[in-house]
């Protein structure tokens, strides 16, 4: 039974995996680099140990120190956690060579569904629908036109080693294949260190909609229903929810199967997910399996009621799973936001720094994934996710509404960050409709970033000006009657500025 486990990731995921091994009673032990310090994810373990600069590659993609670690730490088992090691089939093995427990699949099933090309000729093998588009990587540069006239413009160039929104290209134009492979490829070489790539259709009004799945060692796969993931910008997720606003229960079903048995093929263990691009008539395609936690797992376990983490910590432990197909089931809908240390106003921009005051949203149905406290100072080197909002209501307005009021109450400053952003996600028609796809940010662009850009200073001037003015007329009120004023009076002078929700 594992009794310590080592978490190989920081922020906010290093946290939410602690407080279920806490739950479990399972200690837990940090790895940190140099950078992350003072971060939140080392004060809650009850472990932390150095294990490097805070470059990546020389701390959190460290492999050697982080089995060091363990060792020393007499840790039984590594969760990765998403991003960093998660999905490097090389530690799986390293950690199965070296006895320790890695918490996810095994290097087989991480390496199949790693490289996408050998993901789809293994989907197309369980009978399972995959993007018309080529099954080997491109070689010879002049077979791309006719495999293009074959499978019909526009189409994706995607590198087979590709991940997080990278490497990948639209092609519209006969003429620009070849050169778009030629590029294609030395951006995957230089961002993967693998040039393989290849061609899918590009499917118009795309839809992403993935499904959860669990698997156990005992040959038991269940699936936990959908996420719809197609609020994105460039090609990386923004907002999440669930249950999809386009499914129907019959295509739901269908897609579940097809999930489950997409990990049956690949004799998968742990958690993992399965996703499909889907068009207006709801035609469903494989896209990409994920063999590790998701980022935007938090509103399938609060739609289906369970902790995924501790099912993946059963899973490792070799137990069968805790729930049949049968018992699980959507209760109401839950929205995420992701929270980014981004400047919407220069091209999303990162913006790291020191978080100078910070007010979580609080209240019934509001869960909060963050890492983040007053002083802590958010380092460039990593991604600048600061925090997950996710949000539960019986229904999609409710969400919606819920989702609203909690944006509006959390309040950052120190760093420019995505909130504001997100508030008019909420509020834009094509969202509220759920008529939404892919192209939703591009398509709502200027709805989305016509803030009211001067908003803070234009109300800062007001309401001087407003305090001005009411001191000038409470002095000759105070002349004239001798009484004092009975209201404070930055409340006075905010209501006076038009600030009439406070
Ligand atoms: P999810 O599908 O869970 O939302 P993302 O694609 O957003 O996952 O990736 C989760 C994290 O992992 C992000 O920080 C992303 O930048 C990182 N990531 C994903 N794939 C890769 C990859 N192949 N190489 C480097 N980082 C990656
Ligand atoms: P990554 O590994 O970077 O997550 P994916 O293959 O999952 O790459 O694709 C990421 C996103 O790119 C999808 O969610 C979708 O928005 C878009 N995309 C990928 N392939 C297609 C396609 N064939 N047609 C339309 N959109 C696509
Ligand atoms: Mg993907």
């Amino acid at each position: 039974m594992i009794r310590k486990i080592l978490v190989a990731n920081r922020g906010e995921i290093a946290i939410r995996v602690m407080r279920t091994c806490r739950e479990m009673d399972i200690l837990s032990v940090a790895v940190f680099s140099d950078a992350d310090r003072t971060s939140m994810h080392v004060r809650y373990a009850d472990e932390a140990y150095h294990i490097g600069p805070s470059p990546s590659v020389e701390s959190y993609l460290n492999i050697d120190r982080i089995i060091d670690v363990a060792k020393r730490s007499g840790a039984d088992a590594i969760h990765p956690g998403y991003g960093f090691l998660s999905e490097n089939a090389q530690f799986s093995r390293r950690c199965r060579e070296e006895g320790i427990i890695f918490i996810g699949p095994g290097p087989e099933a991480i390496s199949t569904m790693g490289d996408k090309i050998t993901a789809r000729k293994t989907m197309i093998q369980a009978g399972i629908p995959v993007v018309p588009g080529t099954t080997e990587k491109i070689t010879a540069e002049n077979r791309a036109v006719g495999i293009i006239r074959e499978i019909g413009l526009p189409v994706i160039i995607k590198a087979s080693a590709g991940g997080g929104g990278k490497g990948m290209r639209l092609v519209h134009r006969e003429e620009d294949i070849l050169s778009a492979i030629r590029a294609a490829k030395s951006e995957a070489m230089a961002a993967f260190g693998d040039d393989s790539v290849y061609i899918e259709k590009y499917i118009s009004s795309p839809h992403h909609i993935e499904f959860q799945i669990l698997a156990d060692n005992h040959g038991n796969v269940i699936h936990l229903f959908e996420r719809e993931c197609s609020i994105q910008r460039r090609h990386q997720k923004v907002i999440e929810e669930t249950p999809s606003p386009l499914m129907t229960p019959e295509v739901r079903e269908e897609m579940g199967k097809h999930a489950v048995a997409a990990a049956k093929e690949v004799n998968y263990s742990g958690a993992g997910t399965i996703e499909f691009i889907v068009d207006d008539h709801l035609n469903y395609f494989f896209l990409e399996m994920n063999t590790r936690l998701q980022v935007e797992h938090p509103i399938t376990e609060r739609v289906v009621g369970v902790d995924l983490v501790r099912e993946q910590i059963h899973i490792a432990n070799n137990q069968p799973l805790t729930y049949r197909q049968e018992e699980l089931y959507q209760n109401g809908h839950a929205i995420e936001c992701r929270i980014y240390a981004e400047d919407p106003d220069r091209d999303f921009m990162p913006s790291p720094g020191l978080i100078q005051h910070i007010t979580e949203p609080l209240g019934f149905g509001v869960r909060h994934d963050g890492y983040v406290y007053e002083g802590f100072e958010i380092p460039i080197y990593y991604d600048p996710l600061i925090s997950k909002l996710i949000v539960w209501g019986k229904n999609r307005t409710e969400t919606i509404q819920r989702m609203k009021r909690a944006l509006y109450a959390y309040k950052i400053t120190g760093v420019k960050t995505t909130i504001k952003f997100l508030e008019k996600i909420m509020n834009a028609p094509d969202f509220v409709s759920g008529n939404y796809n892919t192209h939703f940010i591009e398509k709502n662009w200027d709805f989305l970033t016509d803030r009211e850009k001067c908003l803070g200073d234009c109300m800062a001037v007001a309401i001087i000006a407003a305090y001005y003015d009411y001191m000038e007329r409470m002095k000759a009120a105070q002349e004239k009657t001798g009484t004092g004023r009975t209201t404070g009076s930055w409340k006075f002078c905010g209501r006076k500025a038009g600030m009439s929700r406070y």
